[in-house]
């Protein structure tokens, strides 16, 4: 591993302060993401901040919203009671996201802004990875891309987007509070992330010393009727294959709202507003849940050996309705 400064700051100013021209900054959250790509030689930061005592790990739970803190722990927003009764989709995001002690130590911000799991982009013995080295091209075009994206692709890249929480955050309509030598400012959720196009190695709309303070998600009555449905090749701990983040606004068996997201499919955190608009007005039965996951999908772009993504992620999305449809609430 290199060598690099460790410094700890108590408050936002300080932290983006730290920035300068000279040595190349990161922010140091739980770490289970930054140190792992540090110690691949992925990521090379001279000098890490550690953000972790600056008062930001509150969770505030309101009649019509929530705001969680950036350094929230997942296991705490996972465990909040409020949350898994009003919103059960974000807290089960956060349950079904990595092993209980990662989520004992990672931070929904770190967990926000995680990378890619493409196996070429974390092996720096791969020259081709135009995510890591811009222009460098992408191994896992000809290479294995069973675990890539088939929904937000480029030529330039087909990484996946591995988190589970940005999905409920993109369902939700969330806000994300943020703070940079640019000043203070409030991005939608679902503007934050950016799809790979011609230069993947850009990821966010956030500048190096953009340091988020943490998410304002709405929360309305019908949220209540949500669920996070994840299939993965094991139970234990494991990304996504295919995930759905469902919430359901039903007058009788009617689809008054609907809101679906997609792990595991994606470039980025994924709405299928496609799939929302085919529900709306329409009785939620098996043929007009297949609708739903048919228009989903009907933008995907598979590879050599992620075609199996494309039914598997329509199959989800059935699925994880059915269940939000049946659920007492
Ligand atoms: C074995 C394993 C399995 C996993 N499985 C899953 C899974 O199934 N689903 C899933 O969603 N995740 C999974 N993860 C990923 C894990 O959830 C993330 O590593 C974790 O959430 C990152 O949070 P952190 O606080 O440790 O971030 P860090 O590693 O500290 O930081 C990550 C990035 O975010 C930046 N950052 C952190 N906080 C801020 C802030 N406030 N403002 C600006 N930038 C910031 C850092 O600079 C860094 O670039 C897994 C990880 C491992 C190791
Ligand atoms: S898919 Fe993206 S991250 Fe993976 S090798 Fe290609 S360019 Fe790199």
């Amino acid at each position: 591993m290199r060598p690099f400064v460790y410094e700890r700051t108590n408050s936002p100013d300080a932290a983006i302060a730290a920035f300068d021209d000279v040595r190349a900054t990161a922010f140091l959250a739980g770490g289970t993401t930054l140190i792992d790509l540090m110690k691949l030689d992925v990521l090379r930061p001279e000098r890490v901040v550690d953000i972790n005592t600056m008062g930001l790990d509150r969770i505030e739970v309101g009649d019509s919203g929530a705001r969680l803190g950036a350094s929230v722990r997942m296991a705490d927003a996972e465990t909040h009671p409020e949350l898994r009764r009003r919103v059960p989709m974000l807290s089960e995001s956060l349950a079904l996201a990595a092993s209980t002690q990662i989520r004992h130590m990672a931070t929904l911000a770190g967990n926000v802004l995680q990378r890619t799991r493409c196996p070429y982009f974390r092996d720096v013995s791969w020259a081709a990875c135009n995510k890591r080295s811009p222009g460098s091209g992408c191994a896992a075009m000809k290479g294995f891309n069973r675990s890539h994206a088939v929904l937000g692709t480029s030529d330039a890249c087909i990484a996946t987007y591995p988190g589970d929480f940005g999905q409920a955050l993109i369902a939700l309509d969330a806000v994300v509070d943020v703070v940079g030598s640019g000043g203070r400012r409030r991005i939608p959720f679902a503007a934050l992330h950016v799809a790979p196009e011609r230069t993947p190695e850009v990821e966010t709309k956030l500048a190096p010393d953009d340091l988020i303070l943490g998410f304002e998600v709405p929360v309305e009555p019908w949220f209540r009727r949500s669920l996070y449905l994840k299939i993965r090749d094991r139970e234990s701990y494991e990304f996504a294959l295919a995930a759905a983040a469902v919430a359901l606004d039903l007058d009788g068996g009617m689809v008054r709202q609907a809101r679906i997201a997609l792990g595991g499919l994606a470039t980025v955190p994924w709405r299928a507003h496609e799939a929302e608009r085919a529900l709306v007005g329409r009785t939620l039965d098996e043929a007009n849940c297949q609708l739903a996951a048919e228009a989903a999908l009907s933008g995907a772009r598979p590879r050599q050996h992620n075609e199996f993504k494309v039914e598997l992620g329509r199959q989800t999305i059935v699925r994880a309705l059915l269940q939000a449809a049946a659920m007492e609430v």
